[in-house]
């Protein structure tokens, strides 16, 4: 059976990093009717902040990117979060120290780099100066005032594994040094609480991020350790998901603006769009196909066709990807999810009065074919929602289409409007194409587009006649001729 965790550390604002991590562990245990553990990777008390916590558990939940155990679920393996696993880590530590597997280490950082200069030595990292302490020399450290921490003693030779991704990977553990588990006050690292957790939790596949390629021959040499006391039953398989680059072929950063995850929810991105382009960072369904749904990821990911080699996040590609989805959504779906970006920008209460649901339902035939995220929406309605008084023209759209030939032209539309008493779609649309089109000669762009502005506030609006006709007779004369005032 296959076990995979989600193991973020709740610090600053989710990266889209994470959710591509997340996103490729969840698509492999569902392909696999595996079980997906969410532990939360808080033992770093000076940096793991609630409001990063919140941020993470909001992400998920509008990726839809769900758990089978973890936090806010519970479960077998229970408690979740590393802060409240702290007796766990302790039991661990002192058994790995009572070891030969590793020692006390009373090193300072200065003296370890001091040594290194000296003995012109290329790795870096610890030199093993504690590892054969006699009892003698310890007490004379801890005469000095020295606390020690506990290191993990790296074995000899090297350390082979069968990468999922990358095929076999091998380190000579002369370059890779025995490291710390613990810091000087006891509180233990993610060194040492990341393999234990995943060890007690049954993980069986660990898909992460090509940057903890380097922290995993550490790890299985601690595996090593933590099966033969008896703590963990089985290595995991390990799979390194490529690094994402962003700007200048530069790995993308926390300071990259589209490294945001959430940014994409408040811009107004759908998880449908979002999640299939995360899945092209490393993955493809097919040689000829970007755009594809998560029922069709699960059904056809597989581990081994992840690439990798980096993937150049391209957010031109990211929109064209939102777009389709958002064409794909129903109509009555594509409200649904409008709502919160209305509400936000003040068009609509929450809940929504009954003739603001009836004219939101009049709309969206008009506008849900033309949105390629859902901010666009507040834009496309807001022009419907306002009084005549609160109605203003965008200044812009005003210079360039309402000067004296668009101001005849909106005259003209008056004229053959005021006659049109039965208001429908085809009677506005006739009165208009017979007057500007017909018997003015204009192009259609001349006739329609001061009507539009006119009446809609926008160069871009829905299609003019049916905006015309939801808009109503009186309200859509009125503005006409407050535009010529
Ligand atoms: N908490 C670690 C991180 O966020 C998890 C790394 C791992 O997957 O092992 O980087």
């Amino acid at each position: 059976t296959v076990r995979v965790r989600y193991c973020p550390s709740p610090t600053g604002s989710p990266h889209v990093g994470l959710a591509r991590t997340a996103l490729f562990n969840w698509a492999f245990a569902r392909h696999h009717g595996g079980t997906i553990v969410f532990r939360m990777e808080d033992t770093d008390k000076a940096r793991s902040t609630e409001e990063s916590y919140a941020g993470i558990l909001d992400l998920f939940t509008w990726l839809g990117l769900d758990w089978d155990e973890g936090i806010e679920v519970g479960g077998p393996h229970a408690p979740y979060r590393q802060s409240e696993r702290t007796d766990i880590y302790a039991d661990a530590l002192i058994r790995l120290r009572t070891s030969t597997y590793a020692y006390d280490c009373y090193c300072t950082n200065d003296e370890v780099e001091a040594r290194r200069k000296e003995s012109g030595s290329k790795v870096i990292g610890y030199d093993g100066f504690c590892r054969e302490l006699t009892g003698e020399q310890q007490a004379a450290f801890e005469a000095e005032g020295r606390k020690p921490v506990v290191r993990f003693r790296m074995p000899d030779g090297s350390i082979t594994w069968n990468d999922l991704v990358r095929g076999e990977v091998t380190f000579e553990t002369k370059f890779v040094p025995d490291f710390a588990l613990c810091r000087a006050n006891g509180d233990p690292l993610y060194t040492l609480v990341n393999p234990v957790d995943d060890a007690l939790m049954e993980i069986t596949h660990v898909l992460r991020g090509e940057d903890l390629l380097s922290s995993t021959p550490r790890q299985i040499a601690l595996y090593d350790a933590l099966k033969e006391l008896g703590i963990a039953k089985v290595t995991p398989e390990f799979g390194h998901l490529p690094y994402v680059m962003g700007e200048g072929n530069k790995k993308l950063s926390k300071r990259d603006p589209e490294a945001h995850a959430l940014a994409y929810r408040d811009q107004g991105y759908i998880p449908e769009g979002l999640l299939n382009y995360l899945a092209l960072l490393g993955w493809a369904i097919a040689a000829d196909r970007d755009v594809f749904t998560m029922e069709e990821m699960v059904a056809a990911f597989d581990i081994k066709d992840v690439n990798a080699n980096p993937a150049k996040f391209d957010i031109k590609k990211c929109d064209a990807i939102n777009t389709e989805h958002m064409s794909r959504l129903a109509e009555d779906e594509v409200g649904r999810r409008i709502h919160p970006f209305l509400v936000k920008d003040g068009i609509v209460s929450d809940p929504m009065t009954a003739e603001q649901e009836a004219l939101v339902g009049e709309l969206l035939p008009l506008i849900a074919p033309r949105m390629r995220k859902l901010t666009e929406a507040s834009g496309l309605v807001k022009s419907f929602f306002v009084s005549d008084e609160e109605f203003v023209i965008d200044e812009a759209a005003k210079a360039k289409v309402l000067n004296e030939k668009g101001l005849e032209v909106v005259q003209a539309a008056i004229e053959a409007l005021e006659p049109v008493d039965e208001w429908t779609t085809a009677t506005i649309q006739a009165a208009l194409e017979g007057k500007l089109v017909t018997e003015m000669e204009l192009k259609p762009r001349v006739a329609f587009g001061p009507v539009r502005v006119a009446t809609s506030g926008a160069q871009i609006s829905p299609p003019l006649f049916e905006s015309l006709e939801i808009l109503g007779r009186e309200k859509s004369l009125a503005r006409l001729r407050a535009a010529l005032a």
